[in-house]
This record gives C-alpha cells, structure tokens and sequence, in this order.
C-alpha cells in the first residue's frame, strides 16, 4: 500500500539515549527513505530547520535540515564529516530536543565544508555559512551523542534539566 509518513516522537534533554553515538549507515533502501520522510514531517511540523535521527531515537550517521521559507528546500546528509571550518559563529541556536532554550556555542566555526552522502548514497560536498553552517555543526554533534546545551556552563545544564523535567510532569 501506499506509505503515509508520520510524526515521530523526538527525545528530550537530559535522555541519556541523545548520547548515543550514530553508526554508519550502509542500506540506501526503502526503511531509510521511509525514515528520512518521517524524519522530515516531524521536522516541519515542529518547525524546526534540522533534525538529527540521534533525537528521534535512531542511532545512523543522518541528519537533515531546511533553512527555506517555503519548506521546499530539504538537504539530506549522510555519514557526514566536516572537512573545512573557517571563522567564528556569533549566532544563537536553539534545539528541538531542548525547547525554549537558545544561547550561543563558543567553538562555532562561521563557515564549514561537509562531505556527505545523499539519500540514494551518492557522494556531495556542501561549504556554507550562517545558520546553515551553524546547522550543520549543531546536528553533527547530535550524531557524536552531544547536545548543544552541554557547551554551556554546569549551572546553565542544571537549570534547563530541572526546566524540561517540570514541562513534561506537566505535559502528562
Ligand atoms: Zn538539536
């Protein structure tokens, strides 16, 4: 039957399971297409810009991201690497997994080249800058099982855990 795609449930700061670190992914078949539609939906749908599998609880090497206004601009990568990082970032960024928390990363780099696959495993190279490239960076680090807030200081940490903890005994 036809496939309908469908929102998946995103993991939230502090699970311990963002801190998987992502395996390689070696099968371009029908479950991972199915998985970066679904992927994308629950991205749009938040709205976010970029989404890593890690915070839907799929530990593969994928990330995706659209900083379009229209939706209509999806970029797909897979098995990523940075290979060039330029610069310095003065942007704030915020993460699906940690809602209504954004500060800014010191380390960012203000321009990076990623080498990657596309969804049909064919090999790009991709150089971008502002939130694309801090985009990049930040969903990468999703990948290595780190989430962006944990640049940030002890106390800042605490604070937000104890923040989301509240929010959900609320939500349920
Ligand atoms: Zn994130």
């Amino acid at each position: 039957g036809k496939l309908t795609m469908a929102i998946l449930n995103l993991l939230h700061f502090p699970d311990e399971r963002l801190h998987t670190v992502a395996k390689p992914v070696t099968d371009f078949g029908p479950e991972l297409q199915r998985l970066i539609d679904d992927m994308a939906q629950t991205m749009y749908a938040a709205p976010g810009v970029g989404l890593a599998a890690t915070q839907v609880d799929v530990h593969k090497q994928l990330f995706i991201a659209d900083i379009s206004e229209d939706n209509k601009g999806l970029l797909v990568f897979i098995n990523p690497k940075i290979t060039h990082r330029d610069g310095e970032c003065e942007l704030e960024e915020g993460c699906l997994s940690v809602p209504g928390v954004y500060d800014k990363v010191a380390g960012r780099a203000r321009e990076v080249t990623v080498q990657a696959l596309d969804r049909h495993g064919k090999p790009f190279s991709l150089t971008a800058d502002g939130l694309l490239g801090l985009c990049i960076q930040h969903e990468l680090d999703h990948l290595l099982g780190k989430v962006f807030v944990e640049y940030l200081s002890r106390l800042k940490q605490d604070r937000i855990a104890k923040k989301l903890k509240k929010n959900q005994r609320k939500a349920m």
